[in-house]
């Protein structure tokens, strides 16, 4: 594996992670029904039954810029991910970095990482490993002249509301003015002056974004937390970098979800997904018309899916078991159309 210049030039680039099978999965004797089997190829092996109710498997193959094993850790995806982006940013650009996938695959492991009693052996996600090198560019000669000042926004999409993450979780206006540029209104931008000063704020950041949860089907998993690394020149814009954990893509079709206000969050999440499909691909078409009006969470990244400079990383979080098959199927289908030409 290796980052090739062609990768790197892509203004789209979409990759699929799949997680090892858990403890309860295997506590459970699950198939694992997922393969990666190099060069970007997954296939998944679908149980299915003939008329004559023989069993046989019925393989489908997916192609991605990247697909990564479990064995992958978050390090390696990065570095085949986010961290191409970072560099976007320096130069001007914006750039957003999606993790998408039913609850549990491993969006938030991939992107907040854990860091549960910060020992050794926590590790960290992108958001961290992305901080972490916007500090070691800023320090770099031919950056350290542009006088460039790092700022921080964390906050969640919920059923089409704003929340700010790092102030108590104020609900927040989205305004667009006639120019079509598009405010969050109040938004906590701080400044850092170190990763750990990051690091600190998506602790704080996660920490409000889960709390106040009272079912297992915690809002978090309902809702998009948009992580935001901005680069500032004498007080005006110079890039800007969205790590996005999008709220669980699973359907309203199963047994759990058939009380109203599960529906209308439902409604409210495939909404936004499919927007986010819609402008990333026109991002890839070089459109003019981006539909980001479609749904809050594209509204507030239009920024993301203008410009000449404007890159954009997919990475598809995939569950092995064979319970996890449809949702599977389901999110490798719509990371396959997202770059679909
Ligand atoms: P999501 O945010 O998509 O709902 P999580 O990131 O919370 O899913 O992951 C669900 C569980 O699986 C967590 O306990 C997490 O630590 C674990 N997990 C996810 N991805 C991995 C991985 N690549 N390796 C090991 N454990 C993982
Ligand atoms: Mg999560």
């Amino acid at each position: 594996l290796s980052v090739s210049d062609t990768i790197e030039a892509q203004r789209i680039c979409v990759c699929v992670r799949k997680r090892p099978l858990n403890s309860k999965e295997l506590n459970k004797k699950e198939i694992d029904v997922v393969s990666v089997t190099g060069n970007g190829t997954l296939l998944v092996h679908e149980p299915k039954q003939k008329v004559d109710l023989t069993k046989y498997l019925d393989n489908q193959v997916f192609h991605f810029d990247y697909s990564f094993d479990e064995s992958s850790t978050n390090d390696l995806v990065y570095r085949f991910t986010a961290k191409p982006l970072v560099q976007t940013v320096f130069d001007g650009g914006m750039a957003t970095c999606f993790a998408y996938g039913q609850t549990g695959s491993g969006k938030t492991h991939t992107m907040g990482g854990d860091f549960t009693g910060r020992s050794q052996n926590s590790s960290k996600g992108i958001y961290a490993l992305a901080a972490q090198d916007v500090f070691t560019l800023l320090k770099q000669k031919r950056y350290a002249s542009l006088d460039l000042c790092p700022y921080v926004t964390f906050f969640e999409i919920y059923n089409s509301k704003v929340f700010d993450l790092l102030n108590k979780k104020a609900k927040l206006r989205v305004l667009e003015d006639e120019k079509q540029q598009v405010q969050v209104v109040g938004l906590q931008e701080m400044y850092v002056s170190c990763a750990e000063d990051v690091i600190k704020m998506i602790e704080m950041g996660s920490a409000c974004r889960t709390s106040g949860q009272t079912s297992a089907n915690a809002n978090s998993s309902r809702s998009h937390a948009i992580l935001q690394v901005v680069l500032r020149r004498k007080n005006k814009l110079h890039g800007k970098f969205s790590l996005v954990d999008l709220a669980g893509n699973e359907r309203g079709t199963d047994v759990s979800s058939n009380d109203r206000q599960t529906l209308v969050e439902t409604a409210e999440i495939n909404r936004s997904l499919l927007a986010l499909k819609e402008c990333i691909r026109s991002l890839g078409m070089d459109s003019h018309h981006i539909p980001f009006r479609m749904s809050k969470l594209t509204q507030v990244l239009r920024d993301s899916f203008i410009g000449e400079n404007s890159r954009t990383c997919m990475i598809a979080m995939v569950s092995p078991g064979m319970a996890s098959c449809d949702y599977t199927l389901n999110t490798l289908r719509y990371a396959d159309r997202v770059k679909e030409l």
